[in-house]
């Protein structure tokens, strides 16, 4: 089963879309065969330079790059494939052969009609309240009339010729069986008077020749549907099938809007989301296994999915379960997997942490509450930087930490501190060791662990102090205590 993923490149990619590709992907892979992806660029105003290598980019990055067709070689987009060339703006010459085949054979006739004279064809429609559609003027045409004016250059697009009387039955892989009156649909243009195809002229003939087995694709071409059946069928071939997409909605149900929500799948590679949770969540969008399963690697996606249990309805764009899925991921991946994922983020702002041996154990500590990857440069700050001493921090009537006694707390601290070993530098001798001190001092917990965790790290929110103590090291804790003594 080929299946394909056909963007135009007038930007960056929708997430909607990148469903659709993760989808599409599925089912090709499901029965190893090829994912192609083909660059539908026939708006030429609306296409934009590295919009196709951002396509491809944001593919690369969720593990889904296309097998044929336009593909990333080293950071630049070349072809690959013997079906080619995938770039619809390359292919012109073969979608004016089948323009013109149609039109040989009454499926489709050229339109002279201005601007002026179909706006104000609308503009009756739409007091009459009937739906807008063209009323084929120009196909009363004579064929000498037709011939001398295309012969004096007069501009002019192709419309397709709807088999009025006709019912177009169809059965959709999501939908199920569908009926369009033919009648009921426009004569839609298949070339526009610059010459160029329109998409659905262009997407018949390439699916056609790509050997496409499945057109995966969101619900907006639905309505569009009748056409490309009857282009498939005046052109003498086989149609293939078909799966419209549910929506991507809103939470308040909307259709999903750059207003409401982020709309490039980039921008959450950019805020630091894992590939593995955006896979995840891209596939329950529509999506779901029947079970109560809700963490799936992309293997076990090719295992389970299915378009039968792709619903129909609208699916809401919930970012809280794009949240909560980031999190269990999080939580997933290798100590030393999510290290070497942070660790560059981390070395943007501290470059020490490039070479850190350590890095493991510091990602260790935040392993539990990380949920965006650029927030741990932040969280394991006091690492790379010694904090700036707040006292007022380092003070808290809640936990009995006063001024009276915080010179005395610190004291202690650091003469417990000071009797460890550097051998036995770590979490569980620094915890045994402190509660030693608790008790000879008649100090509470939160007298001891307050202000050694709030002088370490300059946060009111951290990992334990233990746990920070130790993978700071003896040196460093004892001289932020010291340092911070000296402040009161
Ligand atoms: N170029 C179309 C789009 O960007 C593709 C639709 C299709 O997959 O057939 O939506």
């Amino acid at each position: 089963m080929r299946t394909r993923f056909a963007p135009s490149p007038t930007g960056l990619l929708h997430v909607g879309g990148l469903r659709t590709a993760l989808y599409a992907w599925l089912i090709a892979k499901q029965s190893k065969d090829h994912f192609l992806l083909r660059i539908e660029d026939t708006d030429q105003a609306r296409s934009i330079p590295g919009a196709t290598e951002n396509i491809l980019r944001t593919l690369d990055w969720v593990g889904i790059p296309p097998d044929e067709g336009v593909i990333l070689r080293e950071g630049v987009a070349t072809q690959t494939g013997d079906k080619g060339p995938y770039i619809q703006s390359e292919r012109l010459e073969l979608y004016k052969k089948y323009a013109d085949e149609l039109i040989a054979s009454g499926n489709a006739y050229p339109c002279f009609c201005t601007e002026e004279r179909l706006k104000n064809m609308r503009d009756e429609q739409m007091k009459r309240k009937q739906a807008p559609m063209y009323d084929r003027h120009c196909l009363s045409l004579s064929p000498d009339d037709i011939e001398q004016r295309l012969k004096a250059k007069e501009k002019h697009v192709i419309r397709m010729k709807m088999p009025h009387g006709n019912v177009i039955k169809f059965t959709d892989d999501i939908r199920g069986p569908i009926e369009f009156q033919a009648h009921l649909v426009d004569d839609q243009v298949l070339v526009k008077s610059d010459g160029f195809p329109t998409y659905h002229l262009a997407h018949v003939v390439d699916d056609h020749f790509m050997e496409i087995g499945l057109v995966i694709r969101g619900e907006e071409w639905l309505s569009s549907l009748p056409k490309h059946l009857v282009l498939f069928a005046a052109l003498g071939w086989a149609a293939p099938r078909y799966a419209h997409l549910p929506l991507l909605l809103n939470k308040d149900r909307s259709k999903l809007s750059k207003r409401q929500n982020d709309v490039s799948a980039e921008s959450y590679k950019d805020k630091g989301y894992l590939p593995e949770a955006m896979i995840n969540f891209l596939a329950m969008l529509g999506w779901n296994p029947g079970t109560t399963q809700e963490l799936f690697t992309t293997e076990e996606l090719l295992e389970a999915f299915t378009l039968e249990r792709v619903q129909k309805a609208g699916a809401v764009f919930d970012l809280e379960k794009l949240d909560w899925l980031q999190g269990q991921w999080i939580r997933k991946l290798s100590l030393s997997d999510l290290s070497e994922r942070i660790r560059p983020i981390v070395a943007e702002k501290y470059a020490a942490a490039e070479n850190d041996k350590e890095f493991e154990k510091k990602i260790a500590l935040i392993q539990e509450r990380v949920t965006l990857l650029p927030e741990a440069a932040d969280m394991l700050s006091f690492f790379y930087e010694e904090p700036v001493i707040d006292t007022a921090m380092i003070l808290s009537a809640k936990q009995g930490v006063e001024a009276a006694n915080v010179t005395m707390i610190i004291k202690a601290l650091v003469d417990t501190l000071d009797g460890l070993s550097e051998k036995k530098w770590n979490d569980a001798a620094i915890k045994d060791a402190l509660e030693g001190a608790m008790a000879t001092h008649d100090l509470k917990r939160g007298q001891i662990l307050w202000p050694l965790r709030a002088i370490l790290t300059g946060k009111p929110f951290s990992p334990g102090a233990y746990e920070v103590a130790a993978a700071l090291g003896k040196e460093e804790t004892l001289a932020r205590l010291q340092k911070a003594s000296a402040a009161f």
